[in-house]
């Protein structure tokens, strides 16, 4: 499959109106390509946050389109739009949003259930050993330290095998080591299970884990750079 895991043309968001008219984002093309690691980075208010709610379908845009996973996400019902979210996007926020009540396994396991999926053993194996939390299956979230909870909510992403990992300032709470063991995990599951991730990030050295880094600013993508 050629086509892109996700991609953007002519996406324009635009908040209030008069003197309060913002342009979150101005007519942005873009591309993010299956099995590749993009970061997105850029001064705060540059649009980062609404292209990628854009992109996931968590936020509709003023105008262009959306093409996620080879479906068009314009005109989708909400119903619609959030049964797509879910089978075809997985999310990693700055807060893990574990739930507390369930453990690191059943965290994990979660998208799989709602979706009425179960488990593909092997892959589920290969993700928990990616993580490095075997171990530490059956403890609940306040169990774990902050590095280690991260790893569970990337764990819990990538578990449904999505079309595409948003991960949104996903280091920005953690310690450098954990940071680095996360990023680490997250750019293994591109190059061993060809996963596609989207990261949104502040911090240069997290952005140097990607094959790719698109400069913001002004609602714009004013610069690319490979790695
Ligand atoms: P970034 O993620 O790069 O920090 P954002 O995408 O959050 O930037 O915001 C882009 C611009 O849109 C900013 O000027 C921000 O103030 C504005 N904005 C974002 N969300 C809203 C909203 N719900 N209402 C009004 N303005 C918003």
């Amino acid at each position: 499959m050629n086509e892109p895991a996700v991609e953007a043309a002519g996406l324009s968001k635009v908040y209030g109106s008069g003197d309060a008219r913002v342009v979150a984002l101005d007519e942005v093309t873009v591309e993010f390509p299956r099995g590749q690691f993009t970061a997105i980075m850029g001064p705060s208010g540059s649009g980062k946050s609404t292209l990628m709610h854009c992109l996931a379908g968590l936020d509709r845009p003023t105008s262009g389109q959306v093409r996620l996973g080879g479906t068009e996400l314009t005109g989708l019902a909400d119903a619609k739009l959030t049964e797509l979210r879910r089978d075809r996007a997985g999310f990693v926020f700055q807060a893990f949003n574990l739930l507390p009540t369930l453990t690191a396994w059943e965290n994990i396991v979660l998208p799989l259930e709602l979706a009425g999926r179960r488990p593909d053993q092997r892959f589920a194996d290969a993700v928990i050993d990616g993580i490095g939390l075997r171990h530490r299956l059956g403890h609940r979230p306040s169990q774990l330290s902050g590095g280690q909870q991260q790893r569970v909510a990337c764990a819990r992403a990538l578990i449904t095998r999505p079309d595409v990992v948003f991960a949104d300032e996903p280091t920005g709470a953690l310690d450098s080591q954990s940071a680095a063991d996360l990023l680490g995990f997250l750019r293994r599951s591109v190059d061993e299970f060809g996963q596609t991730v989207v990261m949104v990030t502040h911090e240069p050295t997290a952005a140097a884990y990607a094959d790719r880094v698109l400069h913001f600013a002004d609602g714009r993508i004013v610069e690319q750079v490979m790695a």
